[in-house]
Parts: structure tokens; sequence; C-alpha cells
């Protein structure tokens, strides 16, 4: 049977619910059969996560720092508060139950801060030195810059490389990782990219945007898509 994998939706300001097709399309070319989840209201997450094989929390905009105890600094960006918490919610009962869990970009952050994590408000304001162009100007399928996976990692053993170039649409990143969550993936920079939790089956997190890459036909991105599912399977 394919694995039915919950895939979170950015709420809309003018009450819709948006998800870019590539989500849709990475999951179902890797076998999987995606079932977009609504944020914003109140959902039956003991239900979701009973009947659901596993989550894909995707990207969008920036969490309300309030959630890691911090206030507002002036380079935050629009935030999403009825879908950080639908969103931590989630994901806190998809990793009690050990179910698989990946989050990409804002969804990598939403998993840090539900493991009691950190996060840079924005990194250009907040980190010293010179920071590469995580905001990319160029096309979503473009790779942009480089990222070392921790040798020997399972990220690493996924992708089959453990260098290699990446999307990116950030001005935010992980400041301090969450329990039991280790790094394996930074930029040159020393942003952290890539993060995994060392106590659960498959809960991985990474900052650029694989779906936009693995539909271009990047190997990397794909074999992410292809391990996700088939740890949901
Ligand atoms: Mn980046």
């Amino acid at each position: 049977m394919s694995p039915l994998i919950g895939i979170t939706c950015h709420h809309g300001l003018e009450y819709q619910y948006i998800l870019n097709h590539s989500y849709v399309q990475s999951v179902t070319e890797a076998g999987g059969v995606p079932l977009l989840l609504a944020m914003g209201i109140k959902s039956d997450v003991d239900m979701l996560v009973d009947r659901l094989d596993g989550l894909l929390l995707s990207g969008g905009f920036d969490i309300n720092p309030l959630f890691y105890e911090e206030e507002p600094i002036n380079e935050l960006g629009e935030i999403s508060s009825g879908r950080d918490a639908n969103e931590l919610e989630l994901v806190r009962a998809f990793l009690q139950a050990d179910k698989p869990v990946l989050g990409i970009c804002r969804g990598h952050q939403v998993f840090n801060v539900a493991q009691g994590g950190t996060m840079y408000q924005d990194i250009y304001a907040q980190i010293e030195g010179n920071v590469l162009q995580h905001a990319q100007l160029a096309r979503r399928d473009h790779l942009s810059h480089r990222v070392q996976l921790e040798e020997g990692s399972k990220l690493a053993a996924i992708l089959g490389s453990s260098d290699i170039l990446v999307n990116s649409f950030h001005h935010q990143a992980v400041k301090d990782a969450g329990d039991e969550i280790a790094v394996c993936g930074t930029s040159s920079d020393g942003v952290i990219e890539a993060i995994v939790s060392e106590s659960h089956t498959f809960a991985l997190g990474v900052q650029w945007h694989p779906e936009n890459t693995a539909c271009a036909g990047d190997p990397p991105s794909k074999n992410l898509f292809a391990a996700f599912v088939d740890a949901c399977r």
C-alpha cells in the first residue's frame, strides 16, 4: 500500500489554503499519496497521527518568536501564528508516535522549535561576518550554495553525498538545536542547513527546498523524497 502523507498548507490572509504543487509532485513521484492538511483550525491531532503514515511540514512564513521565547526584532518577516500552533502540536504528536517527519525550510524550523530549539529571526541582522545569499533571486530550481553534510550522517547516506548544492529561500535559520537534535548540514558561512533527531526513526529538517529541485531531476533531492516515503511505508 502506498503511504498516506500529510502535507501542511499555508493559511493565507485571503482565506485560502496554499501549497506549491512541487510538494505534491515530489511525494507522488516517490510513491506516496499526499493529503493536504488545513492549518489555522482546530484539528483532531490524535486521529491524524493514527491515520497518516508520515508528516511533511512545508515551507512558508516566519515562526512567531514567542514560540521560542523571544521578542520580535525589527527584521522579523510575516508570521502565521495559527499555523505555528497547529504545526507545533502536529509535529510533537508525530514524534511522540515515532512516525516519520520531514521538515522543509519553515518546516525544518518548526521541527527545531517543537524540540525546544531557537532561531535566528534574521541571519543578516544577527550573525556577524559574511553571510551568503540565502534568499536567492534565481529561479526556484537553481542550485545556488553548497551544504556540507556531516560525514557518516544519516542524511549524507540518504542524499548519496556529503557535499551537495542546494537552492535557498530563507532569511532565518536554526540557532540552537533543540533537544536530541543534531546538526548534520551547514553552509560555508556556518548557517545550519540540516538537522536530524537522534531519538526518532526518521525525523529530518532541511533548510532548502528539495521539492523544487526534485521536480527538476536533482538526484540528492529525489533521494531525500524516496527515503522519506520509504520510511512512511
Ligand atoms: Mn541557505
